[in-house]
């Protein structure tokens, strides 16, 4: 059993990267790759430990991207995995994501001044002690809601922070070729993440997309996730043989910040990444 998409307390996940080595050794598992978004501290905070264990540990990164949709002024979310199989993340990769990372905090300060502009008292260090590294505006929302701005953090994004509402700041994002490029070229197999959430299952925008990313040197396509269907995997699949693609999966684990979903096996049992995927990444990677 192997796991190539997980999240640490370096993201939104709720265990430790050393903790999630733990699970992951108690469960079993043979390989794991911790896929924290934006930031590649998780595996360098789960190495050590992952050593002492045997647990083959794998770097990876997933970055939230924007692809140009028709009728969506923002475009559509892409999710894109990379990783790093062959290669240690080059310094002009590294500097990108300090770019990325850099453009979150700077969307959170412009954030937290709105809010006050609007007579909340709301100060970016005391969301960030919530958030850490990846603060984003669910924490902002259980500061409002803390503070008795908001009865719920519902009640906080439908007032403050919902693209509609009257706080909101939009987040930059890369779009997804340059995110694919940029991966690829900074020594990661790039992967587009969770697929099934790409046209809401329309076949045929899925194909046109993916194609679009195949140009800008997509490496791979996450055929196996929580969230699929045993129809979207296969799906996947088919469209990974067609377009010469590799087939990753993983789990999406988050521990507590995802209830529901395990370590390894997804939810109620509906994952079984074969070991063979792995190597055959791994060749396919060795050719990037
Ligand atoms: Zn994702
Ligand atoms: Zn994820």
């Amino acid at each position: 059993m192997i796991d190539l998409h997980t999240h640490t307390t370096e993201s939104d996940g709720s265990l430790s990267p050393a903790e999630l080595v733990d699970r992951a050794c108690a469960i079993g598992l043979e390989a794991l790759a911790i896929s924290d978004h934006d930031t590649l501290a998780g595996y360098d905070g789960a190495l050590e430990r992952a050593r002492g264990a045997g647990l083959e540990l794998i770097r990876a990164i997933e970055i939230g991207t924007r692809h140009p949709e028709p009728g969506k002024p923002r475009g559509q979310s892409v999710h894109v995995l990379g990783y790093f199989l062959t290669r240690a993340p080059s310094p002009i990769l590294l500097e990108w994501l300090a770019g990325i990372q850099a453009a979150r905090r700077d969307r959170n300060s412009r954030l937290a001044a709105r809010l006050r502009e609007l007579g909340l008292d709301v100060r970016l260090e005391e969301v960030e002690a919530l958030g850490r590294r990846l603060t984003g505006r669910p924490h902002f929302a259980r500061v409002l809601v803390g503070k008795g701005y908001a009865a719920t953090v519902e009640d906080a994004f439908s007032l403050y922070l919902n693209e509609s509402a009257k706080a909101y700041v939009p987040k930059v994002e890369p779009l997804a070729a340059d995110a694919i490029a940029h991966l690829r070229e900074g020594g990661a197999l790039p992967v587009v993440a969770h697929p099934f959430r790409l046209a809401e299952g329309n076949p045929q925008r899925e194909r046109e997309m993916i194609a679009a990313f195949c140009d800008a040197g997509l490496g791979g396509l996450e055929a196996w996730h929580s969230d699929h269907s045993p129809a979207d995997a296969d799906r996947f699949l088919a469209l990974a043989r067609q377009f010469d693609l590799a087939v990753t999966g993983g789990s999406d684990f988050h521990g507590e910040a995802k209830a529901g979903v395990q370590l390894g096996t997804g939810r109620n049992g509906n994952l079984a990444v074969p070991r063979a995927a792995l190597d055959r990444m791994r060749e396919r990677a060795a050719r990037l």
